[in-house]
């Protein structure tokens, strides 16, 4: 499957010194410079394998999945990105981008053993500017840091998703929280990057200047370069958010949940654009809760929008319905105390398997398919948490209505595939025990169950739920759908040699 054979077994053997031009003397009995040379040249700050600390810098966030790093350089410079980038090319090794490690496929740290990591981790920096109303945010910065320096410097908010933990992986490939049917994706708000592309040259890609590359790397980033620096459009938050949750735990029968699951659908598909709304089920059974943040004006507003939905399920059995302001919201889907993360030494682990199921606007969920699906939560579901997998589902609403997610024009804008999504469902277990073949074969297979019940032959993925089980090109088309033909174009031209390549990176054109 890799394109290059890395020389890592060469590697510590090999002499420091360069070549030197014009040197007559035959090649072989020259001292040869290394790629660890090449970096050394460049002044890039490393840690290599031999290194005390590589094994907590090298660890995924997900610990069920272990690739091994060539090496992790931690640049503090542009320089040392493009420096890095230029001896990898040199040296035919790939090389990933880690932002925030929350990739689901450890794709930050390239998936699979021998990349090259570059730990973008000094890049962390957040400024907004007045002038503008942008964000300018280094490539290495993270969600909660993201939402509280923005609120602190100006009572702004860019929508992006739950975990403040999470990176700039996030908008580089979509990017979805409960504001985003307001707003749009995260991916939607960058308006410039800097860039290091794979000859290692620093660029400023934005609409009209370096146009096709800019579009590839909104959702498609880490297959055309490195973001060292994104610049993103930013709203004045608002206060007023009606956070709601109304929990159905006394369903009786499977039949009884995916006939509700059809009413919030027929609603969803007319529901105006202020409105987030999610369903989530948590490993036992079909009981779910219904929840989300409304973003119009007022409670009453709320009431008004949502009493007729709800006379028409049966009775929920608890609900809270509270406004907040814009960081006691982020706070309250965080599910967390603070916003703040350690901006560099992070190191936080859990081990866990995720599938995406992304439906279409045109061809919503048929019943037969929830009635699968709640089925199968009150059975193998069940099951699954008696025999120490803990899972849950959250079914998002991306599309309907007037949502900002959906325009079919932002096709042009981005290159993130699904711009007719109606429903992202996210299927997660938790390895709880730990990482053990069986354990991870179970996980497997009961998800892939799950999703199958539902799953039709339209169906695609979302490529922020990165599944490591599907193939280079099933992932490809599931992740990018119609997209695929016009990104493989412009990676062959920015990348035809593949530097950014990872197990489900993007092919060039032949
Ligand atoms: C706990 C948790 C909660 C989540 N919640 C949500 C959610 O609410 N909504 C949602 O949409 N997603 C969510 N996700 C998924 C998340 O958006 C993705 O896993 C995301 O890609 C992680 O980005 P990262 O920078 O943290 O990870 P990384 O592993 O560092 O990076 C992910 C990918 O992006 C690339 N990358 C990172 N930074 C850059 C950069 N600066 N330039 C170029 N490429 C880069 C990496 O090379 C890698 O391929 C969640 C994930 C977790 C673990």
């Amino acid at each position: 499957m890799v394109r290059f054979t890395p020389l890592l077994s060469l590697l510590p053997l090999l002499a420091s010194a360069s070549p030197v031009p014009g040197d007559d003397l035959s090649f072989d009995l020259l001292p040869r410079e290394t790629f660890v040379d090449c970096l050394s040249a460049g002044k890039v700050p490393m840690v290599l394998q031999s290194s005390a600390n590589f094994g907590q810098l090298a660890s995924a966030y997900n610990l069920r999945l272990k690739p091994k790093p060539l090496v992790v350089t931690i640049p503090t410079t542009t320089t040392h990105v493009s420096n890095t980038v230029k001896c990898a090319k040199k040296y035919r090794l790939h090389v990933s981008a880690r932002g925030g490690g929350h990739s689901y496929s450890a794709q930050g740290l390239g998936g699979i053993d021998g990349s090259v990591v570059i730990d973008l981790q000094n890049f962390h920096d957040v400024k907004y500017d007045p002038k503008t109303t942008w964000a300018e945010v280094g490539g290495g910065a993270r969600l909660g840091n993201i939402a509280r320096k923005l609120y602190d410097q100006a009572r702004r908010g860019i929508p992006h998703g739950t975990c403040p933990a999470v990176g700039m992986g996030h908008p580089s490939l979509g990017g979805f929280g409960i504001s985003s049917r307001y707003w749009g994706l995260m991916v939607d708000q960058i308006m410039q990057v800097q860039v290091v592309t794979a000859d290692g040259s620093l660029k400023i890609a934005k609409n009209n200047y370096n146009g096709d590359l800019f579009w590839a790397l909104k959702g498609a980033a880490p297959s055309f370069g490195i973001i060292t620096r994104f610049w993103f459009k930013t709203y004045a938050v608002p206060e007023n958010i009606v956070n709601y949750s109304y929990r159905f735990t006394g369903l009786t029968s499977p039949a009884q949940a995916a006939d509700a699951f059809m009413t919030i659908q027929t609603f969803a598909r007319n529901a105006s654009k202020e409105l987030g709304l999610g369903v989530s089920l948590w490993g036992n059974g079909i009981g779910f809760e219904l929840s989300g943040a409304y973003y119009g004006k007022s409670q009453a507003q709320f009431n008004t929008l949502f009493q007729p939905l709800l006379n028409k399920l049966p009775p929920y059995s608890s609900s809270t319905l509270e406004t907040k302001g814009w960081i006691d919201t982020l706070l309250r889907f965080a599910g967390s105390s603070t916003l703040s993360v350690p901006e560099t030494g992070y190191n936080e682990h859990t081990t866990f398997y995720a599938k995406s199921l992304v439906t279409s606007n045109r061809a919503p969920v048929e019943r037969q398919s929830m009635l699968n699906f709640f089925t199968y939560a009150a059975n193998q579901g069940v099951s699954a948490s008696n025999q120490g997998l803990p899972w849950f589902v959250i079914i998002n609403l991306y599309g309907g209505g007037n949502s900002a997610i959906t325009n079919p024009a932002l096709l042009k804008e981005s290159s993130y595939g699904h711009r007719d999504t109606l429903w992202n469902f996210q299927f997660y277990t938790t390895l709880s025990n730990g990482f053990s073949i069986p354990t991870n074969d179970a996980a497997i297979k009961f998800l892939t169950g799950f999703d199958s019940g539902v799953r039709r032959s339209g169906d695609f993925s979302y490529v922020n739920y990165a599944d490591p089980t599907y193939s280079r090109s099933q992932a490809q088309r599931l992740y990018y759908g119609k997209q695929l033909t016009q990104l493989s174009l412009v990676k062959k031209k920015w990348d035809k040699d593949q530097v950014f390549w990872y197990p489900q990176s993007i092919d060039p054109a032949r």
